[in-house]
């Protein structure tokens, strides 16, 4: 009788479904589930944190407890198969301890091939005709590339309809790069204006959620018609109903809409283009002049500022924070698609040490030279730091940038603390937004034996980062001292916007 374990099946129903990385955290059973899957040959990750892996049973879109080992191959398919089928998400699988280490009969096993790729729609031809009547007819036409986009892999289909149509487009946070962020007809630097005044917006895989205010003023106009195009039909609608509902794949329903608005030109001289480009200069004159500050601590603008600048255009932005990730998205350019990775819709924080780890074993498994820069919040780094641990352990060049303003928001800084402390218990006085002064993240990951850099000048900062883009053997986390106060502006604006979070 040939005898498999729990183990082995699940690993080896893994391995048919093409898997090729696991990534884990050990403990009895699974220490037999990742040796097992390393004998099948998929490379196995230990990690240090596993708070992402609990969240996965509760927002998974499948989730199951195979009955019995015999169940194991069918249900790591129908698991892989679910995540990749419509709506892309994760999906869950419970094994129960005591079944990794049992063994049975191998013919007694159904074993199930990898899953067919996903199947591919297209919207209905009279939506279409609908969504182009509408973009013919629109005076302030927008596209918003969201993530769905970058998911499709539809970037050359995209392409072509912002330049066939010559219609201005924003992308979400994760939605950046499907089209460069220096395209002509990217207006993200008049993002307000463009949301707020557009007649028509086309909605390529993006949900109206609050990340795009919900579609609703006084950030959108109440008039607002919507081409909505995503595969999940219950997304259709969601919040402000869709004038045009373009139910399909997005790289498919596109070149629909490329086949029926034929030569159709939104004019360049138009008075739309006129408004957009006027708020666009003036809002990068404003950010020019903030970037260029030379005072000491450095603002937000001028760190982000000099680390574009030495930045490769083909690296991998992996970003968690508040006013870090706000300020860097606007600041940093991608280029390229699927090259942004953050907080994400929840504004998880925690995530990006285990993205960018992800991101790396891919680089290192393909050899390619693309750098890994994962930029960090003072406080975002404190939830998932240990992994800098996990990156030493395999060799990943990861390049850390904690922009470090002393808190959450804002800070102190160390002369105010010290005085803060002569005055009484801190539990009672530290304003709850300040972390401790000064925070000297940069040796967490000395300890390790990677590359500690503490940076307070913007020469330090070239200099530090240039190093650690020329070591591609081991990571970098530059510990960037910025002022504490820098974000003020941004506070205030948070504050505002959980006012709103509170009013609905
Ligand atoms: P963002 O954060 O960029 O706004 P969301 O996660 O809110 O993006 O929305 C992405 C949307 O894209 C989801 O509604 C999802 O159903 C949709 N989507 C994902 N993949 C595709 C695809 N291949 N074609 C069409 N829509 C897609």
């Amino acid at each position: 009788m040939d005898e498999v374990t729990g183990a082995q099946l699940i690993a080896e129903a893994l391995k048919s479904q093409n898997v090729e990385y696991m990534f884990g955290i050990v403990g009895v059973p699974i220490i037999e589930v990742a040796m097992a899957a390393q004998a099948a040959g998929i490379k196995y990750v230990g990690m240090r944190n596993e708070q992402a892996v609990e969240a996965c049973r509760l927002y998974s879109k499948f989730s199951a407890r195979p009955s019995s080992l015999e169940m194991i191959p069918a249900v790591v398919e129908k698991a892989v198969r679910s995540s990749i089928y419509g709506r892309p998400g994760a999906t869950y699988i419970d094994i129960a301890g005591d079944m990794v280490n049992a063994k049975i009969d191998r013919a007694s096993v159904r074993f199930v091939s990898c899953c067919p790729a996903p199947p591919v729609s297209q919207a209905d031809s009279r939506e279409i005709t609908q969504a182009v009547r509408l973009l013919r007819a629109a005076q302030r036409p927008l596209i918003i590339i969201g993530k769905g986009a970058a998911y499709a892999r539809a970037e050359k289909e995209v392409r072509e309809l912002v330049e066939v149509t010559g219609i201005p487009f924003l992308p979400t946070p994760m939605g950046k790069g499907v089209l460069s962020d220096d395209h002509p007809n990217c207006v993200a630097a008049a993002r307000s204006r463009a949301l707020l005044q557009a007649d028509v917006i086309v909605l390529l895989g993006a949900r109206l959620n609050w990340i795009l205010h919900f579609g609703f003023p006084p950030r959108f106009s109440p008039h607002v018609k919507i081409i909505q195009v995503d595969l999940c039909a219950e997304e259709l609608s969601n919040n402000v109903r869709a004038a045009s509902a373009l139910l399909g794949d997005i790289g498919a329903v596109v070149r629909q809409l490329l086949e029926t608005v034929r030569s159709w030109r939104f004019p360049s001289d138009s008075q739309w283009w006129l408004t957009l480009k006027e708020k666009m200069t003036a809002n990068a004159q404003i950010s020019k002049s903030l970037a260029l500050q030379s005072t000491l601590p450095m603002n937000y603008y001028t760190a982000f500022h000099h680390i574009s600048e030495l930045l490769p255009k083909d690296c991998i932005i992996v970003s968690e924070g508040a006013n870090t990730m706000d300020i860097g998205r606007t600041m940093l350019l991608n280029y390229l698609p699927r090259h942004r990775l953050d907080a994400g819709t929840f504004g998880t924080m925690g995530v990006g040490p285990g993205f960018a780890i992800a991101a790396a074993v891919l680089e290192q498994t393909q050899k390619s030279a693309q750098r890994v820069v994962c930029i960090e919040g003072d406080s975002a780094f404190g939830f998932s730091g240990m992994e800098v641990e996990t990156m030493c352990r395999y060799k990943l060049p990861i390049i850390i940038i904690v922009i470090n303003n002393n808190g959450i928001y804002s800070g102190v800084d160390p002369e105010t603390w010290k005085e803060m402390e002569k005055m009484g218990d801190m539990t009672t006085i530290a304003p709850p937004v300040t972390l401790l002064p000064e925070a000297r993240y940069e040796q967490v990951m000395s300890a390790f034996g990677g590359r500690g850099y503490l940076v307070r000048t913007v020469e330090e900062l070239r200099s530090a980062l240039q190093e650690s883009l020329d070591n591609t053997q081991m990571p970098s986390l530059l510990n960037v001292l910025i002022d504490p106060a820098s974000d003020l502006f941004n506070y205030l604006q948070a504050s505002r916007i959980s006012t709103y979070f509170g009013a609905i």
